[in-house]
């Protein structure tokens, strides 16, 4: 297979595990990251793919970015809008930066990156994007207005793009995971994590590989059916209707 996969924030945690998993599928795999050149030059080493640093967030970056891993590698067959940060407050008290970070870097970007990307796959009538929403931009969740706001917003921009682009052999999809060992959970104070753990049917946080399969899966030919769903990964923590 000649496919080409690229995954944003593709060098560390979820990201690393989604690229690793489409290497094992056969893509050749460009990931994208922010700013952690260490994570991204062992990654690109243990897993011999190519790596591209810019800001999802910036338009004009996003743009001269898939420029060059097209001038390298070929038109992007899948897209994996991966990337996020959190900048966690209750709202009356958080800054305006605050939000605005968030809904550039976890939302914005899925715009950036699809249009970007779509006219290729639009030219090929072959396309996967899959946006990697969470828990939380399903239920909300409190100090998280700004991330539940954008996580929400990137399945009601799966669902519009899906229908615009199905006859175009293109599907878009979601998945929405729930808390995954990674240095973003990491960054949960213990007490709180465990409250987290005792609240996951499962007993445990999901593991990185296991939100990859859904990414692999959903990347697949024999995915072509599934457009504009939303997959829930979260060990049965919130099981929406
Ligand atoms: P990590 O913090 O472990 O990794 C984030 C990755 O995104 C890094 O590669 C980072 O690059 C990159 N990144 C961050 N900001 C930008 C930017 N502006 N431009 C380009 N790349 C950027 O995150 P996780 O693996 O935990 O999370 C991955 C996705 O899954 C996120 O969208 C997150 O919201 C979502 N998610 C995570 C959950 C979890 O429990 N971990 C639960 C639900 C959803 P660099 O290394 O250079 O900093």
């Amino acid at each position: 297979m000649d496919k080409i996969a690229l995954v944003t924030g593709g060098t560390r945690g979820i990201g690393r595990a989604i690229s690793e998993a489409l290497v094992k599928d056969g893509f050749k795999v460009a990931a994208n990251y922010a700013g952690n050149d260490e994570a991204a030059r062992q990654c690109a080493e243990e897993l011999g793919i190519s790596v591209f640093k810019f800001d999802v967030g910036d338009f004009d970056a996003c743009q001269a970015g898939v420029k060059a891993i097209e001038a390298e590698m070929g038109i992007i067959d899948v897209l994996v809008n991966n990337a996020g940060i959190t900048r966690d407050a209750m709202l009356h008290k958080m800054t305006r930066e605050q939000w605005d970070d968030v809904i550039r870097v976890d939302l914005t970007s899925a715009f950036n990156l699809s249009q970007a990307v779509i006219n290729g796959m639009r030219d090929k009538g072959w396309g996967r994007i899959v946006n990697i929403s969470s828990i939380n931009g399903q239920k909300g969740q409190m100090g998280q207005t700004n991330y539940s706001a954008a996580k929400a917003g990137l399945i009601g921009f799966s669902k519009a793009l899906a229908q615009e682009t199905a006859r175009k052999g293109i599907t878009v999809n979601t998945v929405c995971p729930g808390y995954t060992d990674t240095d973003m959970v990491a960054a949960v104070p213990e007490k709180v994590l465990e409250s987290i753990v005792s609240s996951i049917p499962v007993g445990r946080l999901g593991k990185s590989s296991e939100i990859a399969a859904c990414v692999s899966f959903l990347s697949s030919d024999g995915a072509a059916f599934i457009t504009g769903a939303t997959l829930a990964a979260n060990g049965g923590q919130y099981i929406p209707t």
